[in-house]
């Protein structure tokens, strides 16, 4: 039997010792987690026992966080925009830099009195999501090719209470002759054998999410050249990019007939958010 304080103290050894860099925060969330209680709770009372079975998966899930599984995957959840979102590895963890996405769009559709906006490739669902409990003037359509991501979607926006007309299929397919305000997406963008798959838990998530196994801009490609037909006039096409893709990004959307081009960065000041209008 070990109290909290010392689980939270191997747990951090075994985490530092497996090189992940988050190791004192992982092992005090996995604890909390497992023990069903607040940061104030581990601080308070070191000495209470983590019961069977808490003690069991706790060690479980923590030898998993030693081979670079990553958290959110264990815990079901992750914060985005201060919403906590159901995760599985059927879906994408989210990432803050996509908040860029979600704040050009709602820029876009101010004024507008009740714009329809798509979310290409939704995964968790965290766009559409967030767009429709911030613009609740907006109706909401969520495409996913994945049935797996769709259900995952689906439940996070019921959970938090969102309208969210969800679609599955791929890319515009499922919205055949619809037009749309906006036009959203965060589809996969890192080209195959980009070694940085290899890293960071990213072999843990679905790979389908993050590159579309070719030069990381087919997908990017795939959406520039049918947007438009799918567009009021005056609507916003806006994707997430990788950091090297803003001017390729821009020289497809000119290309596709988009007017005023335009790449956007994150906070990090790295390009990440490319669109133009029709
Ligand atoms: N930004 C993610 C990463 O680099 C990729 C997300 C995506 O492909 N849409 O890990």
């Amino acid at each position: 039997m070990r109290s909290l304080g010392e689980n939270w103290r191997n747990a951090q050894a075994v985490l530092t010792g497996a090189g992940i860099d988050s190791a004192r925060l992982d092992a005090r969330l996995l604890l909390e987690y497992l023990a069903g209680c607040r940061y104030t709770d581990l601080l308070m009372a070191p000495e209470k026992i983590l019961e069977s079975p808490a003690q069991q998966v706790f060690d479980a899930l923590l030898a998993r966080r030693a081979k670079g599984e990553p958290l959110a995957y264990l815990l079901g959840e992750a914060e985005f925009r201060g919403r906590v979102f159901q995760v599985s590895p059927a879906v994408l963890i989210p990432r803050p830099e996509t908040e860029v996405l979600i704040e050009l769009a709602l820029e876009k559709l101010q004024g507008l009195s009740a714009p329809k906006v798509v979310d290409l490739g939704t995964g968790s669902g965290i766009v559409a999501v967030s767009l429709a409990l911030e613009c609740p003037r907006a109706s909401l359509v969520a495409v996913d090719l994945s049935q797996d991501a769709i259900a995952i979607a689906r439940n996070n926006a019921g959970r938090l209470g969102a309208k969210v007309d969800f679609r599955e299929g791929d890319w515009f397919s499922p919205v055949a002759g619809e037009r749309f305000d906006t036009i959203v997406s965060n589809p996969p963008y890192v080209a195959d054998g980009d070694p940085h798959l290899a890293l960071n838990g990213l072999p843990f998530e679905p790979q389908m999410a993050l590159t579309d196994g070719a030069d990381g801009l087919a997908c990017i490609r795939r959406i520039v050249a049918d947007a438009s037909v799918h567009l009021n006039p005056g609507g916003w096409l806006l994707f997430e990019h990788g950091y090297d893709q803003g001017e390729a990004s821009r020289n497809l959307l000119t290309a596709a007939g988009f007017k005023a081009a335009v790449t956007f960065q994150d906070l990090a000041g790295i390009d990440r958010v490319s669109g133009a209008f029709i």
